[in-house]
């Protein structure tokens, strides 16, 4: 059976990476039912697909990326306005899963393929409610070390010795989740003296230790700096795009509001988009830049 996939990749290579995309597509589907429902704390199975107004949504209505476009955006039932965030996390969880599938070998791209979709569900969650929930940090703390030890590869280990690699993939994730909530709760502590005000919530020391659980601590460590750097050129394009397109500016005094004056930054988006760039595109490139300082330190 595995050869004779082995074999339709190798003959059809599009076709595994067409087959993730769709994948990615149905689950980014589902996941902007979990964005929606679990801090409503409502059920993410039943009911299926409703309307806002109350009428259930046709199953041709709700494909992934396409409907919102042939329906423009609105409600067939009542007309009312769907937001273009639903496919546009269809879309990205769609590009995320197909990054992951080539960037790396399989067995390593099928990890990624459970760390995406909880850090995905984790960042929208933050921005909507500046909070993580619990099942997201830890699922991905717990699934990162249990991977770890069956697909050393994750961090890069190669080892003939099955119960060697296995231990070594538990070490480096551990390493990962200590470095990572460790890092953050010191700075948080440190910013908290100095500013004499809260300055982050345990929900990110959690969620960073999850990222380092998949990541490593070096992919931890530049989920907190290259977020932060992320984070600040992301909020300049947005507040750029807020002051040309008019549909796109908060109502004053709005939740939204407050947040874009600065009172308030979710931060769990920007720790995400590291993690996601460091995994899917600059993995090498940081773990060279790291070997390189501990040489020059020696
Ligand atoms: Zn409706």
């Amino acid at each position: 059976m595995l050869s004779e996939l082995n074999a339709l990749d190798q003959e059809f290579p599009a076709f595994f990476s067409a087959a993730i995309f769709i994948l990615g597509a149905l689950i980014g589907s589902f996941l902007n039912v979990c964005i929606y429902r679990i801090p409503a704390k409502k059920s993410i199975a039943f009911p299926g697909s409703t309307c806002a107004c109350g009428a259930p949504i046709k199953w041709f209505d709700n494909i992934p990326i396409l409907s919102w476009f042939i329906l423009r955006g609105k409600a067939r039932c009542c007309n009312a306005p769907y937001s273009i965030r639903y496919p546009f996390v269809e879309l990205l969880t769609a590009c995320l899963f197909l990054a992951a599938w080539l960037q790396h070998p399989h067995a390593k791209a099928a990890c990624l393929l459970v760390f995406i979709p909880l850090m995905i569900s984790a960042a929208f969650i933050d921005f909507d409610h500046m909070e993580i929930p619990d099942r997201f940090s830890y699922g991905a703390a717990l699934s990162g070390v249990v991977l770890s030890v069956f697909v050393p590869s994750l961090h890069g280990i190669v080892e003939p010795n099955s119960l060697v690699a296995g231990t070594k993939g538990l070490f480096e994730s551990l390493i990962g989740i200590m470095i990572g909530s460790g890092l953050i709760l010191w700075i948080a502590l440190a910013a908290e003296t100095i500013l004499r005000k809260e300055a982050m919530g345990f929900g990110d020391v959690k969620l960073l230790g999850g990222i380092g659980a998949f990541a490593g601590w070096e992919g931890a460590v530049f989920a907190l700096f290259g977020g932060a750097v992320i984070g600040t050129l992301g909020f300049i394009l947005w507040l750029i795009a807020k002051a040309t397109v008019p549909s796109l500016r908060a109502k004053k005094g709005s939740d939204e509001d407050d947040r874009i004056v600065g009172k308030q930054m979710p931060f769990g988006p920007m720790l995400v988009a590291g993690a996601l760039v460091y995994l899917l595109l600059l993995e090498k490139e940081v773990d060279q830049y790291f070997e390189l300082i501990q040489r020059l330190a020696q």
